[in-house]
């Protein structure tokens, strides 16, 4: 079954599309001057409906028609029988036909994956059928059909080996480019995704006015851990923080890994106070883990953004109030703003 958003990913209503069906008219008007007077009716009749086929499609493609998608539907039905309509009417134009037949697969199939290949195959064959059957002097003979029938099959296996090859890189494209966006440790999203969410954040700012805050978290005497305790416990204290993270966290939040064992949220909707209790929160739980023997701790610095800054802006104050709860003694939660760094300041 062809699911509706196949039916959208192929879009019979793009203007290559129309520069092809206008390039067949013109092939097959060519034709015509070139065999003057050897054509039948059926030629004529399917050239003048293959030529308002076209014009209406075309003033579709350039309405910009809000029921695009009806108009798409209609464009898949009637593709295939028009083309052959238009190609239907003399025997010297049967290679073009199986052309067309063969450019139009491809589109179809390509875009809809095996459903719309089967389907695109069998409007094809029936097409193939009704005309051989109307028109008497298209197929002179059974050889000749069924060698029309095997082009098309090997069209078909082209058309799906391409499809697949496309498939797979396209899939290993996407999978590779995941991976780049990701930590590997913690599977929280790398510093590659944080300016396309500050910039999401800001334009839901611009269109709500809600406000939203940065808060980057630290852990504290991370080396020391490491040194006394290895690296592979080390790793299992980020996993840790980043756990406690994602759990405090709303579903529309970003959290990613922004350094080695530094973190940063984008806390939308959320004004300042609360992004405070939120990352005091995240800091109690993470001491109280019961992974640990003794309390380990974690700093944070909290700014609320200010309509006009950058991300760089935002980090830096971040930054600065995160420096403030280090040399205060570590283990808190202090607030930034471009004025200075104890705007809010809730101590342990
Ligand atoms: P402070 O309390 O001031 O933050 O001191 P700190 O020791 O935590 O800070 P510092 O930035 O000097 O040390 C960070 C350490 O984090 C250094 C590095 O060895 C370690 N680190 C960075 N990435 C990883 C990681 O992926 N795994 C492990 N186990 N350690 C890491
Ligand atoms: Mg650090
Ligand atoms: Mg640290």
């Amino acid at each position: 079954m062809v699911r509706k958003f196949d039916l959208i990913k192929y879009k019979p209503l793009e203007r290559k599309f129309l520069l092809f069906r206008w390039g067949l008219l013109i092939v097959a008007l060519a034709e015509l001057i070139r065999f003057q007077g050897s054509f039948t009716g059926v030629f004529f009749v399917g050239f003048f409906i293959a030529l308002l086929y076209n014009a209406f499609i075309s003033v579709c493609v350039f309405s910009k028609d809000t029921r695009a998608e009806k108009m798409m539907r209609l464009c898949l039905v009637l593709d295939i029988p028009v083309c052959t309509l238009l190609m239907a009417g003399n025997v010297g134009l049967l290679n073009m036909l199986f052309f067309s037949y063969f450019f139009f697969v491809s589109f179809h199939g390509m875009r809809y994956g095996i459903p719309g290949l089967i389907i695109a195959a069998a409007e094809s064959v029936a097409s193939l059928f009704i005309t051989s059957f109307k028109i008497s002097d298209l197929f002179v003979s059974v050889n000749i059909y069924l060698f029309s029938l095997l082009l098309l099959a090997f069209g078909f296996i082209i058309v799906f080996e391409v499809n697949s090859l496309l498939n797979i890189s396209q899939y290993q494209f996407r999978k590779a480019k995941n991976q780049a966006a990701r930590d590997p440790l913690t599977g929280l999203p790398n510093r590659l995704l944080l300016e396309k969410s500050f910039q999401k954040a800001v334009s839901n700012y611009q269109r709500t006015g809600q406000p939203f805050c940065i808060a980057i978290f630290d852990i504290d005497n991370f080396k020391k851990i490491n040194d006394q305790k290895g690296h592979v416990f080390g790793d299992k204290v980020l996993l840790v923080l980043a756990r406690v993270l994602k759990t405090n966290a709303r579903a529309t939040d970003f959290i990613c890994r922004y350094g080695g064992e530094e973190f940063l949220i984008i806390l939308y909707g959320c004004g300042l106070e609360d992004a405070c209790l939120k990352a005091d929160k995240i800091r109690e739980e993470f001491a109280l883990n019961s992974y640990f023997d003794k309390p380990l701790t974690v700093s944070a610095g909290v700014c609320l953004y200010q309509k006009g800054c950058s991300l760089t802006e935002n980090i830096e104050i971040a930054d600065k109030a995160l420096y403030a709860a280090k040399t205060a003694g570590k283990n808190r939660v202090i607030s930034g703003s471009r004025f200075g760094v104890d705007l809010f300041h809730k101590e342990a």
